[in-house]
């Protein structure tokens, strides 16, 4: 089953690079680029796979099974902006684009640690899982989890970063494209340092390229407007659409000593361990109590981050400089 789905994907993708993006980039004068156009169509096409997918699956849930009914929102929550960043970045493939750029550095960096006499840092040789190249993958996997839910708690944590992140958490009608309403710097930031951190404890593409696709549709899952309560343990074990709705709640998921709750990205372990769990999502939802309003806590005094794709991308700038000067301020 698996076996033939990977063949028609192949098929598919002769087909579309064969028929459209070869004849383009001979009229271009690019076939100098074939190689690389060619692995850009093959990620171009699992991205648009990917949400054709999530939209059949998780639209109808969405109406079915909403957490909240809400109206129609402000100019700052229109669904269709999300809708855009998610064509942008998941068509775009930045996350693979940012593993395939920074090889070189990574790479460079690996060999100068070596250089130094520090001890092999390739996670799979040291584990003995060099054939092995599915749990390998798995540890990868959890590994690069633990760094995302570190990235995570120092885009609260850190003012500057907050000033980028809090695009993310200024919609406040969430559904399953809410995911990708992010900072073009803050997706940029994030993208380059877990590609960074994969290329040099040596995970190959291919598992790389497994850990961007899981970790992009379980996010798009966990935004989803969906109020069904996950079964006690599966919701101990990854993060269901109650616990990252707590992380977007007024009052929750950006307050507080640690700056929010629910932090992590597919492993809720992360969040146990460092005390930032809040698992009263699941009871809440089989209770039939709704969540708290999703947002952030100075919209409602009329704070303003962004009506559409450029304002928002225009204010995280203007917001993130100010930060800056604050800092540089308050340090003289
Ligand atoms: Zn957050
Ligand atoms: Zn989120």
């Amino acid at each position: 089953m698996i076996e033939s789905l990977i063949n028609l994907f192949a098929e598919l993708h002769a087909i579309v690079f064969e028929g459209i993006v070869l004849p383009g980039l001979t009229a271009a004068g690019l076939l100098a680029h074939m190689e690389e156009a060619f692995d850009f169509t093959e990620w171009f096409l699992i991205g648009a796979i990917e949400v054709a997918l999530l939209a059949a699956i998780l639209l109808p849930l969405e109406r079915r099974f909403p957490a909240e009914r809400r109206g129609p929102g402000g100019l700052g929550d229109r669904v269709g902006t999300d809708f855009a960043y998610t064509l942008l970045h998941r068509l775009g493939a930045f996350a693979v684009f940012a593993f395939v750029l920074l090889e070189p550095i990574a790479l460079a960096a690996r060999d100068g640690w070596r250089g130094w006499g520090l001890p092999a840092v390739e996670i799979d040789a040291l584990l003995g899982l060099t054939y092995l190249p599915v749990i390998a993958a798995f540890v990868y996997l959890v590994i690069l989890d633990f760094v995302d839910y570190w990235i995570h708690r120092f885009q609260h944590g850190w003012n500057w970063w907050w000033s980028l992140h809090a695009i993310h958490h200024s919609q406040r009608r969430m559904t399953l494209w809410t995911d990708n309403r992010n900072h073009l710097v803050d997706d940029l930031l994030r993208d380059a340092i877990l590609a960074f951190v994969a290329l040099f404890i040596g995970v190959m593409p291919s598992q790389f390229l497994s850990f961007v696709v899981i970790t992009r549709v379980w996010q798009s899952l966990q935004h989803a407007n969906i109020g069904l309560a996950f079964p006690g343990w599966l919701a101990r074990l990854v993060v269901s659409p109650g616990f990252h709705r707590l992380h977007h709640a007024v009052g929750l998921g950006h307050e507080g000593p640690a700056r929010g709750v629910n932090f992590a990205v597919l492993f809720p372990i992360w969040d146990w361990l460092f005390r930032t769990a809040d698992w009263s999502a699941e009871r809440r939802f089989s209770a039939n109590e709704r969540l708290p309003e999703t947002g952030i806590r100075d919209q409602a005094q009329g704070v303003n981050y962004g009506h559409g794709f450029w304002q928002q991308q225009w204010i995280g700038l203007r917001n993130l400089c100010q930060s800056f000067m604050r800092a540089s301020k308050s340090e003289n």
